[in-house]
């Protein structure tokens, strides 16, 4: 060592030189070998993913053009990409880390969103429905327009369409959005009917059943049953609450006009009274003529129901001709039993009598005939045993129970005024006559029941 380092000493001018030469190429070698295989590139985002490492992003431009290309033919429509998704970011790396044309291909395919052209209905100034061309969205207000236009049903009907009126504000514009919500003309105008759904609560009215409710909101029974679980369609009764799911349609639609139509004009009914003859017979001296009118209305519809009706005018075409008919007045013996005992005297008639075969049934009671809230009195006195609605026909029901095993019922009740335990007298009011549960018209259904087994009333009045 010590021999070299005199070697170096002595021959300093010549060797210095070379070594600053030999440093520089190895320094020169080893950058080669660590830095320079490093490359400039960009790192490639889409919605914040990561999906490719590049040298240049013009190559993505290009390859979205012919994606777009591929995408506009196969959906027959102008599409935009999602571009503010697309981001870069400079960075640098080995070669061998950088995407491939053909994955890059893919993976921009697999992860780039678009929209598309099309146009949509805006109403209330929110874009509500797309449709591809505007010819579509002008045909669906159009198709709109005459979906609720009134049709006569025959030759004496006409019908004046004054006005058709869409009710909200609204403008057809061209739009961009994603492709499923593009809908053809079909599904858009099933989806401007039915809008949202909304919830109504109905109240039944007299005279209705679950069938005419139906019909009115246009639903079909069995839906309007399946919504209403705990409603049994046989005994719905007035003041119940029904529950409606009714479409709101997201535009509406009222149409004036006029309807002329014409409508028959019942004969005027004349009763005269006849001593000579029992209440239960009638009979016709004059059969009368109906008559016939032209009716001319003024219809405000709103959805196809109908908001306002006014008639304006009526036209007699045919004047209708009197009917005259003969009521006896005597009392049958039947209706002077039962007015004497538990019904104000002249009120009842007999109009089903114990024992007969009914609706497949044997008939339990008698049945007499008197108008909707007529007092029903105890036949005797007693205590009350059930005061309530009956599921199995009666309807609002009363039952008395006299002791000795005697029991009366009172059914069809429109107005129950007792209550379960009440003591009553004979001839006191329990209930108001009515025309619940299955009954074809008002009526009063009495029944005596001996240890549970019904029997014929009628000996059980005449003994009072
Ligand atoms: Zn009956």
């Amino acid at each position: 060592m010590r021999r070299y380092i005199t070697f170096i000493q002595n021959n300093k001018t010549i060797i210095l030189p070379f070594l600053y030469l030999s440093l520089l190429i190895l320094g020169v070698f080893v950058f080669n070998l660590f830095v320079v295989d490093y490359i400039d590139g960009f790192k490639v985002y889409v919605n914040q993913k990561e999906i490719a490492l590049v040298k240049d992003y013009e190559v993505i431009h290009s390859i979205l053009a012919s994606l777009e290309q591929e995408i506009e033919s196969q959906h027959e429509l102008d599409i935009v990409f999602d571009e503010y998704l697309l981001k870069y970011q400079k960075t640098e790396s080995t070669l061998d880390n950088f995407t491939s044309l053909t994955s890059l291909e893919q993976s921009l395919k697999e992860n780039v969103t678009y929209k598309c052209k099309c146009w949509s209905l805006v109403i209330n100034g929110k874009e509500a429905v797309y449709l591809k061309e505007k010819d579509n969205v002008e045909k669906l207000i159009k198709d709109l327009r005459n979906y609720y236009l009134p049709v006569a049903g025959n030759n004496n009907e006409k019908i004046s369409i004054k006005d058709v009126k869409i009710l909200e504000s609204f403008t057809i514009e061209p739009a961009h959005t994603y492709y499923p919500e593009i809908l053809s003309e079909e599904n858009a105008f099933t989806f401007l009917l039915e809008g949202t759904m909304e919830k109504v609560t109905y109240r039944v009215k007299s005279g209705d059943n679950l069938y005419s409710i139906a019909r009115d909101f246009r639903l079909d029974p069995n839906t309007l049953e399946e919504a209403n679980p705990n409603i049994d369609p046989r005994r719905i009764q007035v003041g119940d609450e029904i529950n409606i799911s009714m479409a709101k349609p997201l535009l509406n639609v009222e149409i004036s006009y006029q309807h002329v139509y014409e409508e028959i004009i019942p004969a005027p009914i004349i009763v005269k009274r006849d001593n000579t003859m029992l209440r239960t017979q009638t009979v016709v001296e004059e059969p009368g003529e109906s008559g016939n009118k032209r009716v001319f209305a003024e219809i405000v519809l709103n959805n196809g129901f109908i908001k306002t009706r006014e008639v304006s005018m009526e036209e007699i075409l045919k004047t209708p001709k009197l009917r005259i008919l003969k009521q006896g007045t005597q009392r049958t013996p039947d209706d002077i039993l039962v007015s004497s005992t538990f019904l104000p005297p002249g009120i009842g008639i007999i109009t089903s009598r114990y024992g007969v075969r009914r609706w497949n049934k044997i008939h339990t009671g008698i049945d007499v005939a008197v108008g909707t809230g007529t007092n029903v009195h105890a036949y005797r006195a007693g205590t009350i045993k059930f005061a309530g609605w009956n599921p199995w026909g009666y309807g609002n029901l009363v039952i008395i129970d006299h002791g000795n095993g005697i029991e009366t019922y009172y059914a069809h009740n429109s107005v129950i005024k007792v209550e379960v335990g009440d003591s009553v007298t004979k001839g006191q009011t329990i209930a108001l006559s009515g025309n619940t549960g299955i009954s074809t018209g008002p009526h009063v259904h009495f029944e005596v029941r001996v240890n549970g087994q019904h029997i014929n009333p009628l000996p059980f009045l005449r003994g009072q």
